[in-house]
């Protein structure tokens, strides 16, 4: 589930370990799903030029070198001579030392992140001197850099490399391979690659997901969602809490419904689509459809956006679907899958091409650039716009007002009492759940058939818990 990752990107032959903040497992099955059943998308346009390198890992698997970024934070960097290269503080104030680096002097606030392109410049955070490539032109400095770990503290380093490295749900595979090949963290110095920009046309989809009220029910009844298939979702403490809320909220709903009866044409059909690539001997496989697909994404609705264009791209998704996807074989169970996922990433770059056609006006926020972008065009930021497919396949799209879901602080007083009288036992489950559709009032939300519902539950950890245990041995040995 969680955002698309494969959209724009496919290479089969670099296959990489990460993606900045989604993993190339997936490919937006979740997605693709609600969108064939008709649920609301919005914020789908958002996209930017992968400046990763992608969830290939071209260009380098970003958390496997030495850096001082994301969980690398806030490794000490030497060049290749041993010199330290500096840290600025937020605003650019310099600073000495590494504790200065995590904690914001007085009245300096709070440091924060600025998601997107040049994530970790920002002049909220620290970082290391911004002038970096001038004073190694200079030879103030020289290339190549390392993170130095055994320069840091007993303490920081086994907190950036046991805690943070090894058991981040994404990355513990750097931990295993980089210990297992010796590096040892308390002695070795780890080289630091440059991350260079990837190839024109790649990009990655920023946030999109579904259009959700408050109880984080999409706009199919019935269809609950968190994590990264929501809207402006992003980060394990977004995808924890909204997966806790939602599961409570689904369980709830669930109490209300009776049992439907299953629809056996609706099951043969999916059946007959889902087997059909293991029945047919000859045609595409999906690493080729894989790769036609990002390129009708890359050309048409890539760094490079008009309307014509994008008119073009659905031109040939949809004769790819009625051509050669028709025509996918798959010879194993792992090839079906990777099928399947394929005709997702179909249905998910469609979704995106119209979403990008329905918003007229570049838009900063969102990095949406459009060519054909008048200068008289009406500036459309200040709305999201929400696109569906409808039951007879036409396309929807909406204005939604920026607030649409209301007072924020209202509703959180709301849920606030609520959880506090829960506690204390005073709300009956009858009176909460009479008062769930009154925290909808200024919500968009539409009414359809039941469509089943997807909880998506932060597994990170405990899918990776072999890791875990190897991650804290080392942190225990120390
Ligand atoms: C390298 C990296 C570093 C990150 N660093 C940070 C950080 O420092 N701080 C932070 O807050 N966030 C960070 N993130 C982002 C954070 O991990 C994600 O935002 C969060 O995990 C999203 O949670 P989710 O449950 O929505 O999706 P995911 O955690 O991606 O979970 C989706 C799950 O669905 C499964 N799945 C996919 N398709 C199907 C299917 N068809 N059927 C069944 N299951 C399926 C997947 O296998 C996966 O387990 C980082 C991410 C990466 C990749």
């Amino acid at each position: 589930m969680a955002t698309p990752e494969r959209i724009w990107i496919f290479s089969s032959e670099h296959t990489g370990l990460v993606g900045r903040d989604g993993p190339p497992t997936n490919a937006g099955n979740g997605f693709a799903m609600a969108y064939r059943a008709g649920a609301r998308f919005l914020r789908m346009e958002a996209s930017s030029h992968e400046e990763w390198g992608g969830s290939t890992g071209i260009h380098s698997t970003m958390f496997g070198s030495g850096s001082n970024f994301a969980i690398w934070y806030p490794c000490s960097i030497v060049d290749s001579k041993g010199k330290i290269i500096p840290w600025i503080g937020k605003n650019g104030i310099p600073i000495e030392s590494v504790s200065e680096r995590v904690i914001p002097k007085d009245g300096q606030g709070v440091f924060s992140l600025v998601l997107g392109g040049a994530e970790g410049k920002s002049p909220a955070m620290p970082q290391l001197i911004p002038d970096l490539d001038e004073r190694i032109k200079n030879g103030e400095y020289s290339l190549p850099l390392y993170a130095d770990l055994p320069a840091m503290s007993k303490h920081e380093r086994r907190a950036i490399f046991g805690l943070m490295v090894g058991q981040e749900g994404h990355t513990w595979p750097v931990y295993r391979n980089l210990t297992r090949a010796g590096f040892d963290p308390d002695k070795d110095l780890l080289q630091s690659y440059e991350m260079a920009d990837a190839p024109f046309g790649w990009r990655r989809l920023r946030y999109g997901g579904l259009l959700h009220d408050w109880n984080l029910q999409s706009s199919i009844e019935g269809l609950f969602a968190a994590g990264q298939q929501l809207f402006d979702g992003i980060g394990i403490a977004q995808a924890s809490s909204t997966g806790r809320w939602a599961g409570e909220c689904a369980a709830l709903y669930t109490e209300t419904i009776g049992v439907a009866e299953p629809d056996r044409t609706q099951i043969d059909h999916e059946k007959q689509r889902i087997y059909a690539p293991v029945r047919r001997d000859e045609g595409i496989n999906w690493k080729e459809l894989a790769a036609g697909v990002a390129k009708v994404m890359q050309d048409y609705c890539g760094d490079k956006k008009t309307d014509e264009l994008m008119k073009i791209g659905l031109v040939y998704l949809s004769e790819i679907n009625e051509a050669e996807a028709q025509t996918l074989c798959a010879k194993n169970p792992h090839e079906l899958m990777r099928a399947i996922e394929v005709l997702d990433i179909i249905s998910c770059s469609e979704l995106i091409i119209h979403a990008c056609m329905a918003r007229k006006s570049e838009n900063p926020w969102l990095s949406f650039k459009r060519l054909d972008c008048k200068a008289n065009n009406p500036y459309d930021g200040e709305k999201w716009i929400s696109v569906k497919k409808t039951k007879d396949n036409r396309i929807e799209t909406d204005d939604v007002p920026l607030d649409y879901a209301g007072d924020i602080f209202e509703n959180y007083h709301f849920w606030k009492k609520k959880l506090a009288a829960d506690a204390a036992g005073q709300m009956e489950k009858e009176e909460y759940r009479r008062a769930l559709p009154n925290r909808n009032e200024k919500s968009t939300t539409t009414k359809y058939q039941t469509a089943g519902f997807i909880i998506i539950k932060n597994l990170l950890l405990c899918c990776r818990r072999s890791n875990l245990i190897e991650g804290m041995i080392w942190m225990s040995d120390k």
